[in-house]
C-alpha cells in the first residue's frame, strides 16, 4: 500500500498541514492564516486556497499551477492571487497563455511579482515579507508576521461612545505589537538563516534540510543549492523562535532516519525544538 503523502503539524498555535518531499512535490497549507506556500502538484486540499506564496519556479514547487487555476476556474471560485519572484512573472504569464489558448477558455488569476525588501499586505493583521534565498534559480523566502492591536489601559473604562468619538477623530488609542509568527523558506543553502536575525526569530521556522546523511555529503547538497543536516547541527542553536520544522526531505532519507539523526546528534537544547516534517 502507498504510505499516505500527506503530514500535518500542530505547532504555536498553527496547522501546517501538506506534502514536503525533497524534488518530488512542496505544499505547505496553514487554515489559520488561510494561507498556502507552493503548490507542488496541486493536491486536493490546495484548491480551496484563494493565495500562494510561492518560493520559485522548480516543477516540485509550482507545477500544478495550470491544473490548479483551471479547476478553480471550473469551481468558479474567485481568480487566485499568487505571488511569484518577479523574475519568473513574464515567463509565468506565456506559459497562462498558452494553456488559456489550449484549454479554449481564459484561465484567471493574478499573478504579482514579488521582490527582496517589499512589504506585502495580506490582511490587517498579515504582512508577508520576501527574503532572497540562495538556490540555482531566482527565488525567495516568505516570512509572515501578525500585527495585533489593542486598546491602550489608558483608555480602557470609557464607554464604547467615547472611544468611537476619539478613534474617529484619529486618536491613537490602541498599542500596535507585531510578531515573527512564520517563516517558510523554500530550497536554499543554510545562508538564509544565517543572514537573517529575522528568520531565526521567527515563532514557527520551517526550513529545508534535504540531505540527512553522507550519500549526499555538505559541499554536493551546497552545489544543488540546498542544506545539510550537519549545517542544521552546527548553527541550529541560533535559532530564537519556538519551533524549527525542516522539510524537503529526499526520498533517500525515510522519516525514521531523520528522527533517530535529531535524537542522536542535535544538541540538547535544540533537540526539543526540531520537528521532521514529510511523511
Ligand atoms: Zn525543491
Ligand atoms: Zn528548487
Amino acid at each position: 500500500m502507498p504510505r499516505p503523502r500527506e503530514d500535518e503539524l500542530q505547532i504555536a498555535g498553527l496547522r501546517l498541514q501538506g506534502i514536503a518531499e525533497g524534488g518530488v512535490e512542496t505544499n505547505l497549507r496553514v487554515p489559520e492564516l488561510k494561507l498556502m506556500f507552493d503548490i507542488g502538484m496541486c493536491p486536493p486540499r490546495a484548491l480551496k486556497y484563494g493565495r500562494v506564496l510561492a518560493s520559485h519556479g522548480h516543477a516540485d514547487h509550482l507545477a500544478g499551477l495550470h491544473y490548479y487555476v483551471s479547476q478553480r476556474g471550473m469551481m468558479k471560485l474567485p481568480p487566485p492571487i499568487i505571488h511569484v519572484p518577479a523574475e519568473i512573472v513574464e515567463p509565468l504569464e506565456r506559459i497562462m497563455a498558452a494553456w488559456s489558448e489550449i484549454e479554449g477558455f481564459p484561465l484567471k488569476c493574478e499573478l504579482r511579482g514579488a521582490s527582496p525588501g517589499e512589504r506585502v499586505r495580506i490582511s490587517n493583521e498579515l504582512t508577508a515579507i520576501p527574503l532572497r534565498t540562495h538556490h540555482r534559480v531566482p527565488s525567495l523566502a516568505w516570512v509572515i508576521e501578525r500585527t495585533t492591536r489593542r486598546l491602550d489601559p489608558r483608555y480602557e473604562g470609557l464607554p464604547p461612545s467615547e472611544i468611537k468619538r476619539l478613534r474617529e477623530a484619529g486618536e491613537a488609542i490602541s498599542l500596535e505589537s507585531t510578531v515573527p509568527l512564520l517563516c517558510v523558506t523554500g530550497d536554499t543553502k543554510i545562508e538564509l538563516f544565517l543572514e537573517h536575525e529575522l528568520v531565526r526569530r521567527c515563532k514557527v521556522l520551517v526550513h529545508e534540510c534535504t540531505s540527512w546523511d553522507d550519500q549526499r555529503g555538505v559541499a554536493s547538497t551546497r552545489e544543488w543549492g540546498h542544506t545539510h543536516v550537519d549545517e542544521w547541527i552546527e548553527h541550529g542553536e541560533r535559532f530564537e523562535g519556538e519551533a524549527l520544522v525542516l522539510v524537503h526531505r529526499s526520498l533517500r532519507h525515510t522519516r525514521r532516519d531523520a528522527l533517530r539523526v535529531v535524537r542522536d546528534r542535535f544538541p540538547a537544547g535544540l533537540r526539543e525544538k526540531v520537528f521532521v516534517f514529510g511523511t
